[in-house]
């Protein structure tokens, strides 16, 4: 970065090329529009970063974003505590929990396996799993990873851990296959075997 920048334009400027997306060159974008904010909006701005990390935490039950531990989810006395939805990430427990068809207990894995990105057991957070599960209320573990390789070993992963140290478990998956209203001359070979794989029975 050229040297003729003022120092604290350019702390920030490097600050704000380490977010997700942002390059050099988009954070001094970013950087410039700030500074032609309203000075009050920018401070906002500003307050709410420095806030962050003292009004957010994380659920110690489900792992999830919050302003409470536990969160509103956790806390809710009305949900069912038999049954666990395990899911990668808080957005998708925020966006299975928006359709109000799911009333029981969460939980986040923060993350899937693989291998190739040297991303193995340990980075994913089982041990809150393995704990909430050694309570002993949980009958059923939903596991709703998502259709990908990475989840598919994730869910392998986890259903021979939950087998071994909680048989009296059960463990569902999310139903995987044919979309809505989609035919089955256009589905992918893999919709199409996972489809075939998970097959009901007729009512
Ligand atoms: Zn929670």
């Amino acid at each position: 970065m050229s040297s003729r920048i003022p120092e604290p334009l350019k702390a920030l400027v490097e600050q704000l090329s380490r977010l997700p997306g942002l390059g050099p060159k988009s954070a001094m974008r970013v950087a410039m529009t700030l500074l032609k904010w309203p000075e009050a909006e920018t401070r906002r701005l500003g307050r709410s970063i420095h806030d962050l990390r003292d009004n957010l935490h994380l659920c110690s039950r489900c792992g999830g974003l919050s302003s409470a531990d536990p969160c509103a989810v956790c806390s809710d006395g009305t949900r069912g505590r038999d049954t666990l939805c395990l899911v990668t990430e808080w957005d998708s427990m925020l966006t299975l929990d928006e359709g109000g068809f799911y009333r029981g207990q969460y939980m986040i894995l923060g993350g899937l396996l693989a291998p190739l990105e040297r991303k193995d057991a340990d980075s994913l957070d089982l041990d809150r799993l393995n704990s909430r599960l050694a309570e002993g209320e949980i009958e059923e573990l939903i596991l709703a990873l998502g259709a990908t390789v990475e989840a598919e070993n994730t869910v392998s992963y986890i259903r021979q851990m939950v087998r071994m140290r909680f048989p009296q478990v059960r463990v569902t998956r999310l139903a995987q296959g044919i979309p809505l209203g989609a035919e089955v001359k256009y589905m992918d070979k893999e919709t199409l075997r996972q489809s075939l794989q998970y097959r009901q029975d007729l009512a």
